[in-house]
């Protein structure tokens, strides 16, 4: 396959040493899907692409690549952080959490479409002091569609009803109206105010991405109707979820 120099336009989220002063670096781009970038002698004193891979820096990076495998970075313009995330364990563990999600929804260079923005946004946000946990659920709720399952939120998935209480089914995909009940056993059992959250984060313009505000107590528990959704439809088993799990046992 031939190489090509191009510029891509996007955001470190993950590195690792390789050989002896190279590194690997993972980057969620605008274009071009999510790629590996190998920067050649990156950890030697003198190179300046070193600084360009911090996580959260974000920016143009100049590469050659492929469309597969590792790409090889050559130079970057224009490159900032996310300094407020960087420099913040929570925000930082929320972050890492949003962009491990994405990394396993999609295969390296396949495009992201809607996804990158909705992402970017998410860390601007997250990066400014917005509700974290709240940005970090609404991510969740519309990357069901990117893993290949996406819920019905917008009517009851039997009878078609938009209007009224409904509960959340996972065995249905989707929310069940109060006339229906019945069809699942197994149903998560919330509140009509709490699946109410669960359609609005689910189907929101990303936009309006943060604008949700919630009470503690309905924020635990569609986060746990999360928790429950994924675990039973994906099963992904992430460490920078266990992580930010352990984090928030302490808030
Ligand atoms: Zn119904």
């Amino acid at each position: 396959m031939s190489k090509e120099l191009k510029e891509v336009q996007g955001i470190i989220f993950k590195r690792q040493k390789f050989h002896e002063a190279d590194l690997l670096a993972k980057i969620i781009t605008k274009n071009s899907g999510i790629i590996t970038m190998i920067a050649r002698g990156a950890l030697k004193p003198k190179s300046k692409l070193g600084a360009s891979l911090l996580n959260f820096s974000y920016g143009t990076y100049v590469i050659v690549s492929s469309g597969q495998g590792l790409s090889n970075l050559r130079t970057y313009k224009n490159v900032k952080q996310f300094d407020g995330i960087f420099n913040d364990l929570t925000k930082n563990a929320y972050a890492s959490f949003i962009l491990d999600l994405v990394d396993h929804a999609f295969v390296e260079y396949q495009d992201l479409g809607k996804y990158y923005e909705l992402t970017s946004l998410a860390l601007t946000k997250i990066n400014d002091g917005e509700d974290a946990e709240m940005i970090t659920q609404t991510i969740q709720m519309q990357l069901l569609a990117a893993y290949g399952v996406e819920p019905e939120l917008r009517h009851c998935v039997i009878c078609g009803k938009e209007t009224g209480d409904f509960d959340y089914s996972i065995v249905k995909g989707g929310i069940i109206c109060s006339n229906h009940l019945y069809t699942d056993t197994t149903r998560l059992h919330l509140q009509p105010k709490e699946t109410a959250v669960l359609r609005t984060i689910g189907l929101i313009p990303f936009s309006r991405l943060g604008t949700i505000k919630i009470n503690q107590d309905t924020k635990k528990a569609t986060r746990r109707a999360i928790d429950r959704i994924y675990q039973e439809t994906i099963d992904l088993n992430l460490k920078t979820k266990k992580f930010l799990d352990e984090l928030n046992l302490f808030t």
